[in-house]
């Protein structure tokens, strides 16, 4: 009986040995898979870093309206510097002004759009026609000095508060795509620094919000002389320019109640 008993303790001790073995290697296992998961993780994170970089570069648009003007050279030469692209908005009159200015913004592979003819509240917001007549003008000259036929658009000093829901209709029904912004550079009215300044804190926000910057900024020599600060700003912060193309979804204020008629204000 005894034997018996020791042969059935020994039989235990042989299969705990048995069942502890086992476990080892593959807790071992498990480390050496681990460690394996380790360096294959960081080798990952070494091989795929580019590849998320590229996945996660951020889109923004630059935009310059109410050229072509003197300034444009030094601004196509500054996004030329930084492989950067953009949009012009441009008036008819500037265009009939500067042809071959025209034909380089489009040759240097940037958009161009159509900004009106007067820039002049009370002639371009006069009525949906005169609003129309107006885009539709800058269109066929643009057309005439490119050959390029666009539809993309901004109305002077945004579409709020005077493009009322019968006007955006009509430029609507004509094919027309309206680009309003959400980043207000203001470089009309702040100095070089503080334009760059509200720039940036305005895409730090849009960004933040999940919203894809769009920048209004004007063809003038202020804006030319430090876009470059700009240009750097964004290549360092992951940022790609792209321009605005006739099949990407428009970008428009909404109206909110406030949009109404320019006769109302007279
Ligand atoms: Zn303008």
């Amino acid at each position: 009986m005894k034997k018996l008993i020791l042969f059935i303790f020994l039989g235990c001790l042989v299969i705990f040995y048995a069942c502890s073995t086992e476990t080892e290697p593959d807790n071992e296992s498990s480390e050496i898979y681990s460690e394996d998961k380790g360096s294959s993780d960081s080798q990952r994170t070494e091989s795929d870093r580019s590849q998320e970089k590229n996945i996660e570069k951020k889109t923004v648009y630059l935009t310059f309206d109410d050229g072509p003007t003197s300034a444009t050279t030094d601004i196509l030469d500054t996004l030329h510097q930084f492989n950067a692209k953009a949009t012009f908005f441009m008036l008819e009159p500037s265009m009939r002004e500067s042809p071959e200015v025209v034909n380089k913004i489009i040759e240097q592979g940037h958009a161009v759009g159509l900004h009106g003819v007067t820039h002049d509240i009370n002639n371009f917001y006069k009525s949906e026609q005169s609003a129309l007549k107006e885009i539709t003008t800058a269109q066929e000259t643009l057309q005439q000095i490119t050959g390029v036929r666009s539809n993309l658009i901004r109305t002077p000093y945004g579409s709020v508060p005077y493009l009322t829901k019968s006007y955006r209709e009509v430029l609507d029904s004509n094919g027309f795509k309206l680009w309003d912004w959400n980043v207000d550079s203001r470089d009309w009215s702040l100095s070089s620094e503080q334009y760059l300044d509200t720039v940036i804190e305005q895409i730090e926000e849009q960004v933040n919000a999940g919203v894809t910057p769009i920048i209004l900024m004007h063809d003038k020599q202020n804006t030319a002389d430090h876009l470059s600060s700009l240009l750097a700003y964004l290549s360092e912060h992951g940022f790609q320019t792209e321009k605005i193309k006739e099949n990407t979804k428009p970008y428009n204020f909404n109206c909110y109640q406030r949009c109404h008629q320019i006769s109302t204000q007279e």
